[in-house]
């Protein structure tokens, strides 16, 4: 049996990827999976979901920066960088950043990095990339938000305002009220999942 409330409690922090599609448009996600592996050279572990367009252009550039984001940075660059695809949005537009090496960083970030892929594996769900990290940037004084603060955050809102989550039955994408912000009956008829493109009945209520 694996809890997923065990899991939170490994600390991870929170981290805005950006890359560049091959033609130059910026694209960025968010993640929580990284692991310094060694620090001379400076090696990081990074994990990727197969369903991220992000990552997908990290694999043709093997290029990507990394801006790690802290206590006071709102959740709502969680919000826009993790539950959209940037296949389809433009995610840097109206975000203060800066392009350091030709990749984009948060301006208001605790640091950043900018990191080259060496090695690829994969898992049934995610890209594993082993990289080298070239640049580091100095960024604010503010303490790194934890996965597991973030996860803390979205159970007192749940429970404030009994709110659920919703899964596309199609690709697995989540709807979570709590961190949209609205109910997902209350969404348009014509809503349709920002992955897949299902529309709102692929989608059925979580109960975990
Ligand atoms: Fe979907």
């Amino acid at each position: 049996m694996v809890h997923l409330q065990t899991l939170f409690k490994i600390s991870q922090g929170i981290y805005i990827v950006g890359a560049r599609e091959p033609e130059g448009r910026l694209v960025g996600s968010c993640i929580d999976s990284v692991m310094v592996v060694e620090t001379n050279p400076a090696q990081i572990l990074v994990s990727l979901g197969h369903i991220s367009y992000t990552a997908e252009q990290i694999l043709k550039t093997n290029r990507f920066s990394l801006s790690v984001l802290g206590q006071n940075n709102p959740f709502d660059i969680i919000r826009r960088f993790g539950f959209n695809t940037s296949r389809n949005m433009d995610k840097w537009t109206d975000i203060p950043h800066k392009i350091i090496n030709n990749l984009p960083l948060l301006t208001d970030s605790v640091a950043g990095l900018i990191a080259r892929v060496d090695d690829v594996r994969q898992t049934a769900t995610h890209h594993v990339l082993l990289c080298t990290v070239t640049e580091t940037i100095d960024g604010t004084m503010n303490t790194p938000i934890t996965y597991g603060d973030y996860q803390n955050h979205i159970q007192n809102q749940k429970k404030e305002n009994n709110m659920k989550k919703y899964i596309c039955t199609v690709c697995g994408y989540i709807y979570d009220e709590s961190v949209e912000g609205v109910p997902f009956a209350e969404l348009p008829d014509d809503y349709v999942c920002p992955i897949c493109g299902e529309p709102k009945s692929a989608f059925k209520e979580m109960t975990d």
